[in-house]
């Protein structure tokens, strides 16, 4: 434990009041809101230190909901995505109210199970310039939409691009007893087998790469609100 000259020492860990959960550099943590009617703040733990009346501090990284982004929350978002911010603030420990796992993207979309504490990223954020990084994103389907995790995309043996089934008149409940799936533009060879409901970890052809600010946003004029 290091000790510093303003009586501050650092601290290995934290243990949050009332469970048996331990803290540590690195970890994510869920953060009480100061109106309770909101959804927890997630942050990740840069360091945990007291001070020489052992209040304990954390200094956190913040991870933005995509509604408290600049463009706001699209269509495409998950549920549990997240974008990790250049924004830091030190915080008393005391606000801790339990633990959470950030997964990669990729980590998330092989999840079995997604539990409350399970979110995703894919996103930094800058919070003064509303910036995305990376700027561009892969779009899909025939409605150029970049994959949400939380929608059920089949992909198509001819081209490999990935569809909603509803862009492609079927129901979600049809496509998941489809065996094959060929989308529209292509011809009727039905060789390979199917892929369902997985993302192209390894993708055969590039996905159609678009900028972030304008992905998925519709192209027509005449649109009705989202
Ligand atoms: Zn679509
Ligand atoms: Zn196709």
């Amino acid at each position: 434990m290091a000790k510093t000259n303003k009586g501050r020492k650092d601290l290995d860990s934290y243990n949050i009041k009332g469970t048996n959960k331990t803290v540590r550099a690195g970890d994510c943590v869920l953060m009480r809101p100061s109106d309770s009617d909101k959804p927890p703040y997630v942050a990740r733990v840069e360091k945990i230190e007291a001070d020489h009346r052992n209040n304990v501090k954390v200094k956190v990284r913040w991870y933005y909901r995509p509604e408290e982004s600049m463009g706001g929350r699209r269509q495409f978002h998950g549920a549990k995505e997240l974008f990790l911010s250049d924004h830091y603030d030190v915080q008393s420990a005391h606000t801790i109210e339990g633990k959470c796992v950030v997964h990669s993207f990729k980590n998330y979309t092989k999840l079995e199970n997604v539990g409350a504490e399970d979110y995703f990223c894919r996103f930094e954020y800058k919070a003064a310039t509303g910036g995305f990084t990376p700027d561009r994103v892969a779009v899909y389907c025939k409605c150029e939409m970049p994959y949400n995790p939380d929608d059920l995309m089949v992909q198509c043996e001819g081209c490999k691009d990935w569809f909603h089934p509803t862009c492609m008149g079927m129901t979600i409940e049809q496509a998941k007893k489809l065996e094959h799936f060929l989308c529209s533009d292509c011809s009727s060879e039905d060789d390979g087998k199917p892929s369902m409901n997985g993302f192209p970890v390894s993708p055969i052809s590039e996905p159609k790469m678009v900028s972030y600010k304008t992905a998925g946003l519709p192209t027509l004029d005449f649109q009705g609100s989202i």
